[in-house]
């Protein structure tokens, strides 16, 4: 399998070499040069059996299929579930389909278990160490910290703002006690952060010395993990489905449309926003307009723009990557992005449905939904099974519906009891998390201090 950028000007790649480069050296990101079929279910596979049998798809000879199965087998082991990603019924027609029980509770575990794995056995072969840089709000630093504390070819720096992120987030980050983990708390706010990893990516030299990485959502890898969960769905429910995801970078919602596109028996993918609706307001009006983020109670969906989304307009511009960065380089120019209707009528419409709950709908349905099954939802997951109701009941959506269940009610458990009166507790293999001493460099916010603690945090 090779791999194509979106912007058309990138050398094509093979998957080992796509893994490790995250973005295209002409700024796009990679995509596969053509979308396999989905291959059918052995009977009684495992969830790491056919999560192993369709990543072997996008990996082709790069890795030996014992090699991919048991790093399938490892990374899904770490998931307190034997289901790995369950599904529960909500009402007749929604169930929900949970993938929050990975080590650090968010459903990006799912995805970076694995991608650390990949990694660490891909440098072992070439004899290569890496240094991910990367800048967190909560959950990504801790699903990428937990995916590679225990790689030997891995180093991992995380740059979180101080005083800003949920106590469970924070904890999740500095109690890993791991020679290859620093974590750093930056007195500023989660975009100092970015934009300090941005110019230790832009400085050449120091990227070169020090062999930086990253594993942020664009990094083909992490979509690929995801394609599995939306087959084991289909998989387990006889008949089309509509999912309806969560959404903040599209990364997530755009391994459903993979999957949909290789077979898988998906009818609408809904992508549901909070506040920051821009996905939603591009779905529904044409009018991908960037406006400034709005601090939410779903937190990880706080995006003023989806990085991702260009893999789908990539797809909408029939794989024309010079026409797709033409389009990017406008719509940084003037904040506005619109598609041509007749492009719109085509590719979008008959497998994308969009909605939004504000923070106000947000705690209703958390509220309601524990009063009427019993269910406790975290704020980004009830964001979901806000929007499918509000669709249901405007008649605009028929048939079974799963909605992705992307964090633990006890990561966001201010909310949750906000809602209900009830604290979710942690399940027990994070019940000590605030017992354990923490590992945290604070810093001020400036690049030549983070910099320099880079260069020298680890020895070995
Ligand atoms: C990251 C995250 C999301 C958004 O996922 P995208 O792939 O960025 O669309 C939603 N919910 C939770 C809990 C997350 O951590």
């Amino acid at each position: 399998m090779r791999y194509v950028s979106t912007r058309g000007s990138a050398p094509e790649l093979g998957f080992t070499d796509a893994l490790l480069a995250g973005l295209a050296t002409d700024g796009g990101l990679y995509v596969p040069a053509e979308w396999p079929s989905l291959p059918p279910r052995a009977q009684g596979a495992t969830y790491a059996q056919r999560a192993a049998q369709i990543i072997q798809l996008f990996v082709g000879d790069e890795l030996p299929a014992a090699t991919v199965q048991r790093l399938c087998d490892e990374a899904y082991a770490t998931f307190a579930h034997p289901s790995v990603v369950p599904l529960v019924q909500l009402h007749d027609h929604h169930f929900i389909e949970e993938l929050f029980h990975g080590p650090t509770l968010a459903f990006k575990d799912v995805a970076l278990q694995l991608v650390g794995r990949m990694f660490d056995e891909v440098l072992r072969a070439r004899g290569q160490r890496v240094t991910i840089v990367g800048a967190t709000s909560g959950d990504t630093g801790s699903a990428a910290i937990d995916g590679v504390k225990a790689c030997a070819n891995v180093d991992i720096v995380i740059l979180y703002p101080h005083g800003r992120t949920s106590d469970v987030q924070r904890k999740q980050m500095t109690t890993v006690d791991s020679p290859n983990v620093r974590v750093v708390a930056v007195d500023g706010t989660f975009d100092d952060c970015q934009d300090m990893v941005k110019a230790m990516f832009n400085d050449a030299p120091f990227r070169e010395r020090m062999g930086l990485s990253a594993v942020n959502s664009i990094n083909w890898a992490r979509v690929m993990a995801q394609i599995v969960y939306y087959v084991n769905a289909c998989d387990l429910l006889a008949g089309p489905i509509n999912v309806c995801v969560p959404s903040g970078n599209f990364g997530n919602v755009f391994a459903g449309w993979i999957a949909k596109r290789m077979g898988a028996d998906i009818n609408q993918l809904i992508v549901a926003s909070n506040a920051n609706d821009i996905l939603t307001r591009f779905f529904n009006t044409n009018d991908m307009s960037a406006v400034p983020v709005v601090p939410s109670l779903s937190p990880s969906m706080d995006i003023q723009v989806s990085s991702n989304f260009e893999r789908l307009l990539f797809e909408m511009n029939g794989r024309d990557g010079g026409a797709t960065a033409e389009q990017l380089t406008a719509f940084r120019a003037t904040g506005k992005l619109s598609i041509e209707p007749d492009q719109r009528a085509e590719f979008l419409d008959g497998q994308f449905m969009a909605e939004r709950c504000d923070d106000a709908e947000t705690l209703d349905v958390i509220g309601r939904t524990y009063r009427e099954a019993g269910m406790l939802l975290d704020p980004h997951t009830a964001v979901g099974v806000g929007s499918v109701a509000k669709l249901w009941a405007a008649g605009a959506l028929k048939g079974t519906t799963v909605t992705l269940a992307t964090a633990h009610p006890a990561k966001f458990p201010d909310a949750v009891e906000r809602a209900t009166g009830v604290r979710p507790p942690l399940p027990a293999h994070l019940a000590d998390l605030f017992d354990l001493p923490e590992h945290v460099t604070r810093l001020p916010n400036d690049l030549a201090a983070v910099q320099a603690f880079v260069s020298t945090a680890f020895t070995h």
